[in-house]
Protein backbone atom coordinates (compact mmCIF):
# COMPACT_ATOMS: atom_id res chain seq x y z
CA UNK A 1 0.00 0.00 0.00
CA UNK A 2 2.66 2.66 0.78
CA UNK A 3 4.57 1.73 -2.24
CA UNK A 4 2.15 3.94 -3.83
CA UNK A 5 1.94 7.30 -4.40
CA UNK A 6 0.45 9.17 -1.98
CA UNK A 7 -1.07 12.52 -3.27
CA UNK A 8 -3.35 15.20 -2.12
CA UNK A 9 -6.78 15.36 -3.99
CA UNK A 10 -9.24 17.42 -2.44
CA UNK A 11 -9.60 19.72 0.60
CA UNK A 12 -13.48 20.85 2.07
CA UNK A 13 -14.32 23.15 4.54
CA UNK A 14 -17.96 22.34 4.25
CA UNK A 15 -19.45 19.37 4.61
CA UNK A 16 -21.32 20.19 1.30
CA UNK A 17 -18.14 20.26 -0.36
CA UNK A 18 -16.60 16.50 0.51
CA UNK A 19 -15.59 14.22 -2.03
CA UNK A 20 -17.74 11.30 -3.35
CA UNK A 21 -17.40 8.55 -0.59
CA UNK A 22 -15.74 5.54 -2.68
CA UNK A 23 -13.18 4.15 -1.03
CA UNK A 24 -12.24 3.62 2.98
CA UNK A 25 -10.73 6.78 4.91
CA UNK A 26 -8.49 6.88 7.70
CA UNK A 27 -8.61 10.21 9.23
CA UNK A 28 -6.58 11.37 11.76
CA UNK A 29 -7.28 13.69 14.81
CA UNK A 30 -5.77 15.77 17.46
CA UNK A 31 -4.32 18.82 19.16
CA UNK A 32 -2.14 21.29 17.49
CA UNK A 33 1.26 20.27 17.35
CA UNK A 34 0.39 16.95 18.38
CA UNK A 35 2.72 15.57 15.47
CA UNK A 36 -0.20 15.06 13.35
CA UNK A 37 1.92 16.47 9.65
CA UNK A 38 5.03 14.54 10.59
CA UNK A 39 2.95 11.70 11.46
CA UNK A 40 1.43 11.35 8.27
CA UNK A 41 4.09 12.93 6.06
CA UNK A 42 6.14 9.42 8.20
CA UNK A 43 3.99 7.22 7.28
CA UNK A 44 3.53 8.22 3.93
CA UNK A 45 7.21 8.96 2.55
CA UNK A 46 7.01 12.30 2.24
CA UNK A 47 8.60 15.37 3.56
CA UNK A 48 6.00 17.68 3.52
CA UNK A 49 2.76 15.84 2.06
CA UNK A 50 0.91 17.20 5.47
CA UNK A 51 2.10 20.86 6.09
CA UNK A 52 3.15 21.02 9.12
CA UNK A 53 2.07 23.37 11.88
CA UNK A 54 -0.99 25.07 10.43
CA UNK A 55 -1.34 28.35 11.96
CA UNK A 56 -4.18 28.98 14.64
CA UNK A 57 -7.04 30.84 13.01
CA UNK A 58 -6.29 29.79 9.57
CA UNK A 59 -8.96 28.51 8.09
CA UNK A 60 -9.68 24.92 9.21
CA UNK A 61 -10.50 22.37 6.65
CA UNK A 62 -10.38 18.74 5.87
CA UNK A 63 -7.81 17.56 3.65
CA UNK A 64 -7.62 14.39 1.61
CA UNK A 65 -4.82 11.99 0.90
CA UNK A 66 -5.24 9.58 -2.38
CA UNK A 67 -2.88 6.22 -1.46
CA UNK A 68 -3.12 4.43 -4.51
CA UNK A 69 -6.48 4.22 -4.62
CA UNK A 70 -7.34 1.85 -1.89
CA UNK A 71 -7.37 4.39 0.34
CA UNK A 72 -7.88 7.82 1.63
CA UNK A 73 -6.06 9.74 4.60
CA UNK A 74 -8.21 12.57 6.05
CA UNK A 75 -6.14 14.91 7.87
CA UNK A 76 -8.57 16.75 10.06
CA UNK A 77 -8.45 19.95 11.15
CA UNK A 78 -5.77 19.97 14.47
CA UNK A 79 -7.79 21.12 17.95
CA UNK A 80 -7.15 23.01 21.18
CA UNK A 81 -5.10 26.24 20.56
CA UNK A 82 -5.95 28.24 23.72
CA UNK A 83 -6.46 31.06 21.57
CA UNK A 84 -8.64 30.30 19.29
CA UNK A 85 -12.54 32.35 19.72
CA UNK A 86 -15.12 30.33 20.42
CA UNK A 87 -16.61 30.73 17.21
CA UNK A 88 -13.78 28.66 15.59
CA UNK A 89 -13.78 26.49 18.18
CA UNK A 90 -17.32 25.71 17.61
CA UNK A 91 -17.13 25.27 13.80
CA UNK A 92 -14.82 23.09 14.62
CA UNK A 93 -16.40 20.70 16.55
CA UNK A 94 -19.68 20.89 14.34
CA UNK A 95 -17.90 20.43 11.48
CA UNK A 96 -16.03 17.40 12.65
CA UNK A 97 -18.95 15.95 14.27
CA UNK A 98 -21.16 16.04 11.30
CA UNK A 99 -18.34 14.50 9.26
CA UNK A 100 -17.47 12.02 11.71
CA UNK A 101 -21.74 10.82 11.99
CA UNK A 102 -22.09 10.93 8.42
CA UNK A 103 -19.43 9.72 6.69
CA UNK A 104 -20.31 5.99 5.51
CA UNK A 105 -16.64 5.35 4.50
CA UNK A 106 -14.73 5.81 7.08
CA UNK A 107 -12.86 3.52 8.72
CA UNK A 108 -11.16 4.39 11.91
CA UNK A 109 -10.13 7.47 13.55
CA UNK A 110 -6.62 7.79 14.68
CA UNK A 111 -6.94 9.81 17.48
CA UNK A 112 -3.34 11.38 17.91
CA UNK A 113 -1.59 12.19 21.83
CA UNK A 114 1.16 13.62 22.49
CA UNK A 115 3.24 11.50 25.07
CA UNK A 116 5.04 14.52 26.35
CA UNK A 117 1.96 16.07 27.58
CA UNK A 118 -1.02 15.48 29.79
CA UNK A 119 -3.79 14.42 28.23
CA UNK A 120 -6.36 17.43 28.48
CA UNK A 121 -10.02 18.73 28.75
CA UNK A 122 -10.24 18.75 24.80
CA UNK A 123 -8.45 15.61 24.53
CA UNK A 124 -10.97 13.60 26.59
CA UNK A 125 -13.62 15.58 24.69
CA UNK A 126 -12.81 14.30 21.34
CA UNK A 127 -12.82 10.93 22.43
CA UNK A 128 -16.55 11.44 23.79
CA UNK A 129 -17.54 13.13 20.31
CA UNK A 130 -16.35 9.90 18.95
CA UNK A 131 -17.88 7.67 21.62
CA UNK A 132 -21.04 9.46 20.29
CA UNK A 133 -20.90 9.22 16.55
CA UNK A 134 -20.01 5.96 17.62
CA UNK A 135 -16.95 6.07 15.07
CA UNK A 136 -14.58 3.62 15.84
CA UNK A 137 -11.24 5.18 16.93
CA UNK A 138 -8.01 4.19 17.99
CA UNK A 139 -5.45 6.23 20.08
CA UNK A 140 -2.47 6.76 19.43
CA UNK A 141 0.70 8.40 21.16
CA UNK A 142 3.48 10.67 19.33
CA UNK A 143 6.95 11.88 19.97
CA UNK A 144 7.38 8.14 22.17
CA UNK A 145 10.99 9.30 21.96
CA UNK A 146 11.11 12.04 24.27
CA UNK A 147 9.89 10.64 27.68
CA UNK A 148 11.80 8.69 29.47
CA UNK A 149 10.94 4.47 29.55
CA UNK A 150 9.11 4.56 32.78
CA UNK A 151 7.26 8.19 32.20
CA UNK A 152 6.33 6.52 28.79
CA UNK A 153 5.53 3.26 30.14
CA UNK A 154 3.25 4.79 32.94
CA UNK A 155 1.31 6.96 29.94
CA UNK A 156 1.01 3.76 27.52
CA UNK A 157 -1.26 2.42 31.06
CA UNK A 158 -3.28 5.33 31.41
CA UNK A 159 -4.11 5.25 27.75
CA UNK A 160 -4.98 1.66 27.40
CA UNK A 161 -7.12 2.61 30.69
CA UNK A 162 -8.95 5.60 28.62
CA UNK A 163 -9.31 3.29 25.55
CA UNK A 164 -10.96 0.75 27.46
CA UNK A 165 -13.51 3.25 29.05
CA UNK A 166 -14.47 4.22 25.43
CA UNK A 167 -17.04 2.01 23.29
CA UNK A 168 -15.71 3.29 20.27
CA UNK A 169 -12.39 2.55 21.04
CA UNK A 170 -9.95 0.37 19.63
CA UNK A 171 -8.38 -1.46 22.77
CA UNK A 172 -5.02 -1.53 21.04
CA UNK A 173 -3.10 1.85 21.79
CA UNK A 174 -0.04 2.10 19.50
CA UNK A 175 3.27 3.91 20.23
CA UNK A 176 5.01 6.18 17.71
CA UNK A 177 7.97 8.21 17.29
CA UNK A 178 8.44 9.98 13.45
CA UNK A 179 12.47 10.14 15.21
CA UNK A 180 12.93 6.76 15.88
CA UNK A 181 10.47 4.80 13.42
CA UNK A 182 8.85 3.92 16.21
CA UNK A 183 5.58 2.24 15.17
CA UNK A 184 5.77 3.07 11.86
CA UNK A 185 5.49 0.03 10.20
CA UNK A 186 2.76 -1.43 12.65
CA UNK A 187 0.16 1.60 11.81
CA UNK A 188 0.79 1.05 8.29
CA UNK A 189 -0.35 -2.33 8.49
CA UNK A 190 -3.36 -1.23 10.78
CA UNK A 191 -3.78 1.16 7.37
CA UNK A 192 -3.37 -1.62 5.34
CA UNK A 193 -6.01 -3.71 6.94
CA UNK A 194 -8.61 -1.50 6.27
CA UNK A 195 -7.40 -0.45 2.94
CA UNK A 196 -9.55 -2.20 -0.42
CA UNK A 197 -7.12 -5.31 -1.50
P1 LIG B 1 0.81 19.11 13.99
O1 LIG B 1 0.45 20.51 14.36
O2 LIG B 1 0.04 18.12 14.77
O3 LIG B 1 0.76 18.84 12.52
O4 LIG B 1 2.32 18.90 14.50
P2 LIG B 1 3.70 18.85 13.69
O5 LIG B 1 3.80 17.62 12.87
O6 LIG B 1 3.89 20.16 13.02
O7 LIG B 1 4.74 18.69 14.92
C1 LIG B 1 4.78 19.59 15.99
C2 LIG B 1 6.16 19.61 16.62
O8 LIG B 1 6.46 18.35 17.20
C3 LIG B 1 7.27 19.89 15.62
O9 LIG B 1 8.21 20.74 16.23
C4 LIG B 1 7.87 18.52 15.34
O10 LIG B 1 9.23 18.59 15.00
C5 LIG B 1 7.68 17.83 16.68
N1 LIG B 1 7.56 16.37 16.49
C6 LIG B 1 6.71 15.74 15.64
N2 LIG B 1 6.84 14.40 15.71
C7 LIG B 1 7.81 14.16 16.62
C8 LIG B 1 8.41 12.96 17.16
O11 LIG B 1 8.07 11.82 16.79
N3 LIG B 1 9.36 13.11 18.11
C9 LIG B 1 9.75 14.33 18.57
N4 LIG B 1 10.69 14.38 19.53
N5 LIG B 1 9.22 15.49 18.09
C10 LIG B 1 8.26 15.42 17.13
Amino acid sequence: LFAAECRFFYAAQRLDQLPEPDRPEIAFAGRSNVGKSTLINALTGHKALARASSQPGRTKQLNFFDLGQRLTLVDMPGYGYAEAAKAVKEDWQGLMFDFLRGRPTLRRVLLLLDSRIEIKANDLEAMKLLDRAAVSFQLVLTKSDAPKPPVLAAKRVAVEALARKHAAAHPEVILTSSETGLGITELRATLAELALP
